[in-house]
């Protein structure tokens, strides 16, 4: 935690070492704010003319001319009309000050130059030195895109130069392993200037998808849940009554039809909620639980957009269970042991594990909450799977359990999250009849695992670098032939591969064989299977893997006892 501190210190003192070069360069700039954050800092400004990409590395000298003149950083608070003072031509920091409770504000200073700030610096600006620019981007003030829009100057520091190169190391395979570009290059998907934010799933993509959603429905079924399909758009009202339409107001969609207006579904709770109201229930439906593949659409700013990480529109593999409160710890108890089987599957090992509690302003009873919290507890701990918790940052209408894991490139990634919910079952005012015949209020829990398909298929991508293993590949297996005169035994081949459920294919073009190894190479296709005179005539295989090593000799049977392993 300490680490973490001090970490923080440095990087927001680079932000401030940031902004006095900044007002070095361009006095007229106006400062906004300047945290650190989990990958470095930024710094938002509002300048007279926009900054440049090429700007960045004289900005980068400046900053560093700056930290040679080790100036001590002094904080100290002053009155607020002496702040006020300083700040009379920005009205952001007017702003700022003017929320600040009390008569004084924290000012942060370094030579001749002064930021508004609560303070936690290094000594002094020499200690910055492991730091670069990231980039620039567009931002508006408080987020609010109604706002004053402003530019983003992002940037990294670190303690030693090893880290900052580690860091750098990272970034670039990131660009280079950048879904996007993976998307493209492997025929996966693509976006259109005819929906921004909608991605297109070409053939191989969506096979990718159907595959993960299909492994989930096996899993699905051995637990019972029952799947369905709920519509796209509903009226407005429904919205208003789920309450989705007070807090997600800004970024549905709208749709206006016989003169009643409709929303896009930016979740899929309120569909299952109808479809649980259609009758009375019974405590023997109970637990019911409904999965859906939903597809969801969220607006999003188009300066956030950022391929199939953030779209806005996306499937979550979405389910949710009507239960009693005393079949919640079961129930969680299920949904950890089936995250943990599809992470694990997907090659993440590394997984963490927040349970947030009840905050300040909650609804529903204290001993509800208490009932669904050490539920939740228990559940991981039957589990036994090490968890962290967070004190007071559940959702008002119940607490969560958040799955975290980290992928090749050391990153952090939020999957899979289960929700407990008594604000829903009131507000629909479901039931259920009990054992003793008395109608009860059932708990509703959410839960989603890969979180939005489509995302958790970026993540993969990224993770395994575009080389997606063999039992999740849209392609498995390639036939490549030395000659045409090989053509009618791998057609035989094919026929039988597929018969046994793989996803093969074959190269066609009349290519040198080199040409046709190359093209599988490029579309990562894990086996390829090269068949010359030698092959055609005993009757085997000379199997060609992504990466070059080869066997020669193989059979049939062979060659599917092996793919039968690897789609394990
Ligand atoms: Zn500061
Ligand atoms: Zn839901």
């Amino acid at each position: 935690m300490k680490k973490e501190q001090e970490l923080n210190q440095l990087r927001h003192s680079t932000a401030h070492l940031l902004a006095h070069a900044i007002t070095e360069l361009y006095p007229n700039t106006k400062l906004t704010i300047g945290p650190a954050t989990p990958e470095g800092f930024f710094y938002d400004f509002l300048p007279e003319t926009n900054f440049k990409e090429d700007d960045l590395p004289k900005i980068e000298t400046k900053m560093r001319e700056i930290a040679d003149r080790k100036l001590p950083i002094e904080h100290k608070q002053i009155p607020k009309e002496q702040a006020r003072k300083l700040y009379k031509d920005n009205p952001f920091k007017l702003e700022l000050i003017d929320q600040i409770e009390g008569d004084t504000v924290g000012m942060a200073q370094q030579g001749d130059f002064f930021d508004l700030c609560k303070g936690g610096h290094v000594e002094h600006t020499g200690l910055l030195k492991n730091f670069t620019l990231l980039g620039i981007s567009g931002s508006y003030w408080r987020a609010d895109r109604e706002g004053q829009a402003l530019q983003r100057i992002a940037g990294t520091a670190f303690f030693t130069p090893k880290e900052l190169r580690a860091y750098e190391k990272r970034r670039q395979e990131a660009l280079k392993y950048d879904h996007r570009k993976l998307g493209r290059e492997l025929d996966l998907f693509s976006f259109h200037e005819a929906g921004p934010g909608f991605p297109f799933f070409h053939p191989k993509g969506k096979m990718v998808i159907n595959l993960l959603t299909n492994y989930l429905r096996t899993l699905l079924e051995k637990d019972d849940y029952q799947e369905i399909d709920t519509p796209l758009m509903l009226s407005d009202e429904l919205w208003k009554q789920s309450g989705h339409y007070d807090h997600y107001r800004d970024s549905m969609y709208f749709s206006q039809m016989d003169e009643r207006a409709y929303a896009i579904k930016p979740m899929n709770c309120p569909g299952a909620i109808l479809i649980y109201k259609e009758r009375p229930r019974s405590y023997r439906e109970l637990p019911m639980k409904l999965a859906e593949f939903g597809l969801v659409h969220r607006y999003e700013l188009s300066g956030v957009l950022h391929g199939l990480f953030r779209a806005r529109t996306f499937t979550i593999d979405d389910a949710h269970i009507f239960c009693t409160p005393d079949q919640i710890e079961a129930e969680v108890l299920k949904v950890v042991q089936m995250t943990f089987q599809v992470l694990k599957r997907f090659g993440f090992d590394d997984i963490t594990i927040g349970v947030s509690t009840k905050p300040e302003n909650a609804m529903g009873d204290d001993s509800l909450w208490e009932k669904a919290t050490s539920a939740l507890k228990n559940a991981l701990e039957q589990a036994k799977v090490p968890y962290q918790v967070y004190e007071g940052e559940g959702a008002f209408y119940g607490p969560k359990i958040e799955f975290r894991i980290k992928d090749s490139m050391g990153r952090e990634w939020q999957c899979g999250t289960v929700q407990v919910d008594f604000f829903l079952p009131k507000n629909f005012n479901l039931e259920y009849v009990s054992p003793a015949g008395i109608k009860e209020r059932p708990v509703i829990i959410h839960r989603a695992i890969y979180g939005s398909l489509e995302r958790f298929f970026a993540i993969l991508l990224e993770h395994y670098k575009g080389k997606l293993p063999f039992f999740i590949a849209p392609i498995q297996i390639k036939i490549l032939t030395i000659t045409d005169e090989q053509k009618p035994y791998a057609m035989q081949l094919l026929e039988k591969i597929k018969a046994h459920g793989y996803r093969a294919t074959i190269d066609e073009s009349s290519d040198p064989i080199n040409g046709k190894i190359k093209i599988a190479q490029q579309q990562q296709v894990p086996w390829m299977l090269i068949l010359g005179p030698k092959e055609a005539e005993n009757n085997t295989i000379a199997l060609r893997y992504r990466d070059g090593k080869q066997e020669f000799g193989i059979t049939l049977d062979q060659l599917l006892e092996k793919a039968t392993k690897a789609n394990q």
